[in-house]
């Protein structure tokens, strides 16, 4: 099936994350707009560690597509390849475009429907309330967060936290990653650094669900575990596209100043799923679709040679992040300094940027 036609040129867009959802939303009036996602919804990644242990606040960080989407087509499948003129949905269809991105993010196994959604936060808050000890695999910006969120909510569960590397948050300065550590410590979160838990033996069966045994031979009792690691790039369903050439070693889309996949004229990729080198962050992915939408928008006037020179360029934003600790506290890397406790918490952990982000695409920070 081919989508749109007419006098507007058609705009693809997959993955609706961040990325996707920002730039559906700016060129929907501008283009015949298919949105593809793998979900019928929008989700704000980071905050499923506090719709784990309050379900409820999941309502507003769960958003349909069609609701902020009011003139585009939105496909609830996986893409699964691409030719020069069309997208391929693993539901046989086709969806041909004129100019298309790709928005591919992290691929987390969640469920389609947002309702199935809301669901598994409550299977999850229930499996935590019932358990008195909880291992948590991983220590980057998921694992450190889940940790605070449980920490601070069910005070009385016993925390572990088991990470491969030698610190905490890698992707932050260290003078984050201790600051993170002395946080977690304490709220008397255990955090063992530099072990590992094999992964296969948990997912085979093969060890008793409640005792694991680290790579340094450490033994943990917990009733239940959250795997933090891991979360793949969106970047496998290229591997045998026209695009494979254009990935790097990570599976990372290789982009030039406009945002544009190296080598082509009208394929664009933007957010986590890019070779960019900043941290990846939401408010960036943001700033990349408002790129991307203005360069597009200025290639469907024509006149080629000229208009290229005056595409948007993308400067990679600077390193500045936050991470919660709990609903009050948070960890905030600046570009000179690091700062942590309740002047951070109080950008980012009361709302975890939900209301901000909603703002975003176009939606009232409150639902009605
Ligand atoms: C714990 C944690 C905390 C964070 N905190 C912050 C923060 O405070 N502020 C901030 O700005 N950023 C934060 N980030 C980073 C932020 O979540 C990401 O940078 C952002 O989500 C990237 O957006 P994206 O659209 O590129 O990708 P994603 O959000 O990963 O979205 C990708 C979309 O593509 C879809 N998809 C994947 N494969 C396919 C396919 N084959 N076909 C169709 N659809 C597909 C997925 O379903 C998903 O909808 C945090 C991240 C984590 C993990």
């Amino acid at each position: 099936m081919d989508a749109g036609g007419g006098d507007h040129k058609r705009v693809v867009v997959v993955g609706g994350g961040f990325a996707g959802a920002k730039i559906a939303k700016l060129m929907q009036f501008d283009a015949d707009v298919v949105l593809i996602d793998s979900k019928e919804y929008f989700e704000i990644p980071w905050v499923r560690n506090r719709s784990m242990v309050d379900p409820p606040f999941a309502d507003r960080s769960l958003i349909q597509h069609t609701d902020y989407l009011s003139n585009a087509t939105v496909v609830s499948s996986p893409a699964i390849g691409i030719t020069q003129t069309e997208v391929l949905t693993a539901e046989g269809r086709t969806y041909g475009y004129d100019y298309l991105v790709i928005a591919t993010g992290h691929v987390e196994p969640t469920p389609r429907s947002r309702k199935e959604r809301l669901e598994q936060f409550k299977q999850e808050n229930k499996s935590i309330k019932s358990s008195s000890s909880v291992l948590i695999i991983g220590g980057g910006r998921m694992g450190v967060e889940l940790a605070g969120e449980i920490a601070v909510d069910y005070p009385e569960k016993k925390v572990t936290l088991v990470h491969e590397g030698s610190r905490l948050l890698q992707i932050l300065g260290p003078k984050a990653s201790e600051k993170a550590l002395k946080w977690l410590t304490s709220k008397s979160v255990e955090v063992l650094l530099d072990q590992t838990i094999d992964l296969n033996s948990i997912s085979k069966g093969d060890v008793d669900c409640r005792v694991f045994t680290t790579s340094a031979g450490r033994r943990i009792t917990a009733d239940c575990y959250f795997v933090c690691v891991g979360r793949p790039l969106g970047s496998s369903w290229l591997e045998d596209t026209i695009l494979k050439d254009t990935l790097d070693k990570y599976g990372r889309l290789m982009v030039d100043d406009n945002l544009r996949v190296r080598g082509r004229y009208n394929i664009f990729a933007i957010g986590d799923i890019t070779d960019i080198k900043e941290i990846k962050l939401g408010y960036l992915a943001f700033k990349q679709a408002e790129a991307a939408a203005k360069s597009i928008k200025l290639l469907m006037q024509g006149g080629e040679e000229e208009k290229i020179k005056k595409l948007a360029i993308y400067k990679a934003g600077p390193p500045l992040a936050f991470v919660s600790l709990g609903r009050r506290d948070a960890v905030g890397q600046l570009p000179c300094t690091t700062v942590s406790g309740y002047i951070p918490g109080l950008f980012k952990s009361r709302d975890l940027f939900v209301g901000w982000s909603r703002k975003e695409i176009g939606l009232k920070r409150d639902m009605l």
